[in-house]
């Protein structure tokens, strides 16, 4: 099988694999006082430290979370305030957009959605325009995009917010491990992540807050007084262990990994705008994540494509909204037709990808498609 859904999931790193085993075989909470309560917490310091050092912050920074829609969540539902503007767009994620939804529900007023092009690029000169008459408040714009892969300049968005006095909230979760992520350079005050997408295991991520970032605490979880009174509940120390094992790696040879993964990226689009002209690249190509694509095939149902060629794993959209009747609320918002969201289908490559999986996947994709094609145009006959 050709693992082409590393937006879904990425496979786990050994390292990250055999921290976990180990944690997990060792009892302690990271709260007690008592030697092996101690001892995971020296673990959970060591990958704080680690994932500090991947994102350029102090570790004191970090709040271990669920993963990212936890770190979305906590992140929205601590910095808004109602009557002040929430700022976000319409290709985020649902753990983005959904929360955003929720907690301005009734102050609809205070949702400010910014426009989006048909390349995926959302248009930054309108958050000057929203604090040209409001300020305060918080936006919140993903750094990369889990469908298309476009990334977001978001020292622009800080920019603007900063003069007004609004908190700058990213949602990095497909770009840590993918490309450098330094929090400083960015300019942002909470960025959300999660393991799984960089090699660590699902169910755990963070949340960067900005140190003097005015958190209240008990906005989302209440209970215990763990991660500095921001998220209550006993911390998942071989989880946490494990993000912080496949930091470290990635964090030593990023640079060289992602030219890797372009390299093996565009050849896959090379060879499948050779195979099938007529498909579309969707977003901006020159400013997108490595490994990341995005295709439409006209006329082709990208969930028959995906049955007639079993042995590529690759997705409708995203993993999250596939199994959803609805089409791709990205692809809609960058305006394709319903028909071409549906006929989409997004490629995405990782660390373990092979030239071999691009090759026999570019040719079980062209075959899949042109059976799709001549079925339908034979049942239309
Ligand atoms: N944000 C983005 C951009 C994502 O791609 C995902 C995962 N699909 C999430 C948030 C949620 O991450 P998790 O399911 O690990 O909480």
């Amino acid at each position: 099988v050709s693992y082409l859904d590393y937006n879904a999931t990425a496979p786990i790193r050994p390292e990250a694999a055999a921290a976990v085993i180990e944690a997990m075989q060792s009892v302690g909470n990271a709260s007690s006082i008592h030697q092996p309560g101690r001892r995971a917490a020296h673990r959970v310091d060591l990958a704080r430290r680690q994932l500090a050092a991947l994102l350029n912050c102090s570790p004191g920074e970090i709040i271990f979370t669920s993963g990212a829609t936890e770190a979305n969540n906590l992140a929205l539902r601590s910095t808004y305030i109602p009557g002040r503007p929430l700022v976000t767009s319409p290709v985020e994620h649902p753990a983005v957009l959904e929360t955003a939804r929720m907690v301005t529900v009734e102050r609809p007023e205070d949702l400010v959605l910014l426009p989006v092009g048909s390349d995926g690029l959302v248009d930054l000169n309108a958050v000057e325009q929203v604090f040209a008459t409001r300020s305060g408040g918080v936006v919140s714009l993903m750094r990369a995009n889990n469908e298309t892969g476009v990334l977001t300049d978001l020292r622009v968005v800080a920019k603007a917010a900063r003069e007004v006095g609004a908190l700058v909230h990213t949602d990095a979760t497909q770009i840590v491990g993918r490309l450098p992520v330094d929090v400083a350079e960015l300019d942002v005050d909470l960025l959300s992540l999660s393991a799984h997408k960089f090699g660590g295991p699902q169910g755990v991520g963070a949340l960067y807050v900005r140190r003097g970032t005015p958190l209240p605490p008990r906005s989302l979880l209440v209970g215990g007084e763990q991660e500095r009174g921001l998220r209550a509940g006993t911390l998942n120390v071989a989880g946490i262990v494990g993000m912080g094992a496949a930091a470290d790696v990635v964090r030593r040879d990023l640079s060289e990994e992602a030219k890797r993964i372009t390299a093996l990226r565009d050849r896959l689009e090379r060879l499948l705008t050779c195979a099938l002209p007529n498909c579309r690249i969707n977003g901006r190509r020159d400013q997108r994540l490595p490994g990341v694509t995005s295709i439409t095939f006209p006329g082709v149902p990208a969930d028959a494509v995906l049955a007639a060629m079993p042995d590529v794993a690759a997705s409708e959209g995203s993993a999250c909204a596939s199994g959803a009747p609805t089409p791709s609320h990205v692809l809609l918002a960058m305006g394709l037709s319903r028909e071409d969201a549906d006929s989409t289908i997004r490629f995405s490559l990782g660390y373990v990808t092979t030239d071999a999986e691009i090759e026999h996947a570019a040719q079980a994709v062209a075959r899949a498609v042109t059976q799709v094609r001549s079925a339908l145009a034979d049942g239309s006959r």
